[in-house]
């Protein structure tokens, strides 16, 4: 009989694939379903970067490539870090993975031993905990609720720094709230830090040009250069330019860390796709403009989400900061009745029975350590968005 390693117990494919393959079944079933589940843009990734990979493929750039990026990608991210982020990284400091998550992945092996904690503010990318986990370290979940901003506090930071602390993994905007730290927020952390020099600093900005009402993200180390030499940097080409499936992360750090990175990539994927990397160059030495245009698009729908929501009788939501999720509270809603009499016993409930009776899929916010609230990704369009949250104030006007 099959027997897992131990590492994975607890461990289990992500809710939210669970969730797009009921919210699938209702639709090939006929059902009106409407996914707002998704954490990928709705638009396509830019001709010019296609045609770089189609390039790519026929000059015949379709053999291994540098372990860890190519001269001509590393170069470029290089040239955005200065440009975007006024930060000079050098090609040894800079490091190439199939997506972000490879990137953090890597980080984690490459320094966890067992019993290792890693500070995780709440609610978190689920990918953070599963990771540190199958790496050998011991998440430690920090709850941060609507109440301040889903933001991690500097106190609650430093109270939770003990001497076997090796990481805190922040997400400015954040993926599922959408929050975003300004200078002085992320000034205030890495005093803290200052205190504690045996914790480095992970900051993925992978969300950093999807930002609204003139909010500028700023990295934690163009904040204060002291967190640099125990920084790593977490980036990549998903979100900002639609290639989710091209998968291209890339990290920024110190020499030392990205060379145990490349150790650790070496032996399990080695260098990611040779053609995907030509596309990335294409996107990030490419224009910007529609990388702007695309984040204001996405604003005219979040007025649109986080207003609905809010005018729903116990449903609250915070206005993000940037990326293209909003995280609403259904506290008001929990142990209400249904029409046909269950009782809503938690946010998991509410977003079952959202997809079951109106064909509106969200995710709950248990599947991101913190209850009871929903996710919702506006990475739509706006007519299905108007339609998913008539059917949602429709439900919710159902419940007794
Ligand atoms: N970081 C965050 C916060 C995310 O939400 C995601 C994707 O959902 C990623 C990183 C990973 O992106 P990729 O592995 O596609 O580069």
């Amino acid at each position: 009989t099959f027997r897992p390693a131990a590492r994975l117990e607890g461990l289990a494919v992500s809710e939210i694939l669970r969730i797009g393959a009921r919210a699938k079944a209702l639709a090939d079933a006929g059902h009106p379903v409407i996914v707002l589940g998704a954490g990928e843009p709705d638009f396509d990734t830019p001709l010019h970067v296609k045609a770089a990979g189609v390039a790519a493929i026929e000059g015949g750039d379709t053999k291994y490539t540098a372990l860890d990026g190519t001269p001509a990608l590393k170069a470029a991210i290089c040239a955005k870090l200065q440009r975007e982020n006024g930060l000079t990284y050098t090609p040894a400091e800079v490091t190439v993975a199939a997506g972000a998550k490879q990137i953090i992945y890597n980080a984690m092996m490459a320094t966890l031993d067992a019993g290792d904690e890693v500070i995780i503010p709440t609610p978190y990318w689920t990918t953070y905990s599963a990771i540190v986990k199958i790496a050998g370290g011991v998440p430690v979940l920090i709850p941060c609720d609507d109440s301040v901003g889903f933001k991690l506090q500097p106190a609650a930071l430093a109270a939770a720094i003990t001497p076997k602390t090796r990481w805190l993994m922040l997400n400015t905007p954040s993926n599922p709230t959408g929050a975003a730290y300004d200078a002085a927020e992320l000034q205030a952390l890495i005093d803290v830090l200052k205190t504690a020099p045996q914790v480095w600093l992970m900051t993925d900005e992978i969300y950093e040009h999807i930002t609204y009402d003139g909010f500028k993200c700023v990295s934690p180390v163009a904040v204060d250069s002291a967190i640099r030499p125990r920084c790593l940097i977490v980036n990549g080409v998903s979100k900002a330019y639609a290639m989710t499936g091209w998968r291209i992360g890339y990290g920024a750090g110190p020499a030392a860390l990205i060379k145990a990175m490349a150790v650790v990539q070496s032996q399990a994927t080695s260098n990611p796709a040779s053609m995907a990397q030509a596309a990335a160059v294409a996107a990030l030495n490419g224009p910007q403009d529609e990388v702007a245009a695309r984040a204001a698009s996405f604003a005219a729908r979040r007025d649109l989400v986080v207003q609905r929501l809010n005018a729903i009788d116990g449903i609250t939501c915070r206005q993000p900061e940037g990326a293209f999720y909003a995280f609403a509270s259904c506290a008001g809603l929990i142990g209400a009745r249904t029409p046909s009499g269950d009782v809503l016993a938690s946010d998991r409930d509410f977003c079952s029975w959202l997809l079951e009776s109106s064909y509106v899929a969200t995710v709950p916010g248990a599947a991101f350590g913190l209850q009871p609230y929903f996710r919702i990704s506006y990475a739509t369009a706006m007519a299905e968005l108007e339609e998913a949250l008539d059917r949602i104030a429709a439900a919710c006007s159902t419940l007794t």
